[in-house]
């Protein structure tokens, strides 16, 4: 078993560290929210001070948080030269492609293997133990932050070099978005054009219009099977975070000139939905109700 520092403990590294806990690890927390660190504590990790107190002696790394900037932060200030040369550093947080690969080189240069996991699944896979891990960095880096991942998802996939962790999850979510909205779209045509929607369901899920975001995920309430749409959009994948990634997907776009239209639209729409219509807290399938016309903000 190994000594762990974890950084970031909020809706998915709680979980997360308190997976790696249970698998026998001894796990050593920190994060800037004391109702983080004592969440964690009761779930069977001990509480570092700071971040650099959290990584002393530690074998393995992970961080888990919101943007670029904090993870640039916390390595260069508390990482990078402060843990064990030996320690295996893995950034699981969703990034900038630019940052992971940057961050990745400082530490390479400093010598340290270090990867870049994004994870696919939510709040219920992080706490279930059932993350999609997608990685990024050499063969060696892959090889040994591996094991740890394992303890933490239901695969783990090398994606690359890197920063193609990072590539994989925004082009999969930039997908994932535009056909989220297409699905919408559909649907809110399909009844106005006086379709029976779950007859219409029965048909396109058999047919060419076929997808994930219909046959797992269908933002109809009462249609498919059960999802946050018959739970009023509550939990799942939060608006407000499939407009982070998309926005991240169209500055990697640009930074390699790639064409997007799509993706360009879903982000425009989805802007609109999570902050001019007050939408960002809902399950990002509640987009449906601003395409066919039903939404509400909730009051303020
Ligand atoms: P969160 O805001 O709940 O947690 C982030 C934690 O990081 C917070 O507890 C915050 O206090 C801590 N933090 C920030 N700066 C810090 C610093 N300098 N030092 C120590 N701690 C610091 O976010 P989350 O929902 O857990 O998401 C984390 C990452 O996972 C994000 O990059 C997000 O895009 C990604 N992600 C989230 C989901 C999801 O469903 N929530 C799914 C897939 C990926």
């Amino acid at each position: 078993m190994s000594k762990i520092a974890f950084i970031g403990l909020g809706n998915m590294g709680g979980g997360m560290a308190a997976n790696l806990a249970k698998a026998g690890h001894d796990v050593t927390a920190f994060d800037l929210s004391e109702d983080s660190l004592l969440r964690a504590e009761a779930r069977g990790a001990s509480r570092a001070a700071s971040a650099r107190e959290a990584v002393a002696g530690a074998e393995a790394i992970v961080t888990m948080l919101p943007a670029g900037k904090h993870v640039r932060e916390v390595y260069e200030s508390s990482v990078i030269g402060h843990a064990p040369a030996s320690a295996i550093l893995m950034d699981c947080s969703t990034i900038d492609v630019a940052t992971a690969r940057e961050e990745i080189e400082k530490a390479a240069a400093a010598g340290y293997a270090m990867v870049d996991a994004p994870v696919s699944g939510g709040i219920a896979a992080a706490e279930a133990g059932s993350l999609t891990f997608m990685v990024g960095g050499t063969d060696a880096a892959f090889e040994r932050a591996r094991p740890f991942l394992e303890q933490m998802g239901k695969a783990v996939i090398h994606a690359g070099d890197a920063g193609a962790g990072q590539a994989a999850k925004i082009c999969n979510n930039m997908l994932l978005g535009a056909t989220m909205v297409a699905t919408c779209e559909a649907f809110a045509m399909a009844k106005k054009l006086g379709l029976n929607l779950q007859t219409f369901y029965d048909i396109s899920s058999k047919a060419s219009g076929q997808s994930w975001s219909m046959t797992s995920y269908c933002p109809v309430p009462g249609v498919g099977p059960e999802t946050p749409a018959d739970r009023n959009y509550d939990g799942g994948f939060a608006a407000a975070l499939m407009l982070k990634d998309l926005r991240l997907a169209m500055e990697a776009a640009q930074s390699v000139d790639a064409y997007t239209p799509m993706g360009a639209e879903a982000e425009t729409l989805y802007a609109r939905f999570a902050e001019s219509l007050g939408g960002g807290s809902k399950d990002f399938s509640a987009i449906i109700r601003m395409i066919d016309d039903s939404w509400e903000a909730p009051a303020t």
